[in-house]
């Protein structure tokens, strides 16, 4: 039997409002609410598509049963919910600084940039430098400690 699930957005976290029929696994039945995958929602979407979608990732899942956002050649990087949206002129101008110039092309053609997380929260930290779209910098779960 299928029962109706709401997909949440991982990105955002707000319900996608497009529900999915899953199926039980193992007799139990799926979650009402869920994220299904990294897949962003329509306002995502939207937003993501001005700039230049940089993620946050790391080697290790954050949790056990998270899929890796990329699997490639023996590599599995786990989004940490950290990102933001960057201008094309300001992911240019640091792949260039990184001495990643090589990358420019690719990242401009797919508009996504995955970065390890250490760098991503330090540019969101210093996200008052960011010359990024006019978008607010938004970052997952993990603004706890700003709350101003
Ligand atoms: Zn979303």
């Amino acid at each position: 039997m299928n029962h109706e699930c709401m997909p949440i957005c991982f990105w955002c976290t707000k319900e996608t409002g497009k529900p999915v029929m899953l199926p039980e696994v193992n007799g139990k039945t799926p979650p009402k609410k869920a994220i299904l995958n990294y897949e962003p929602c329509d306002e995502c979407k939207a937003m993501f598509s001005q700039g230049i979608h940089i993620i946050g990732v790391v080697d290790k899942p954050l949790v056990e049963t998270m899929p890796p956002i990329v699997k490639d050649e023996g590599v599995e990087l786990y989004p940490t919910g950290s990102f933001f949206v960057a201008s094309e002129p300001w992911t240019e101008e640091m792949l260039k600084k990184n001495d990643k110039a090589d990358m420019l092309e690719d990242v401009l053609k797919r508009k996504v940039l995955m970065m390890p997380e250490e760098i991503v929260s330090k540019i969101i930290e210093e996200a008052k430098d960011v010359p990024a779209v006019e978008m607010p910098v938004m970052e997952g779960d993990n603004n706890e400690c700003d709350n101003h």
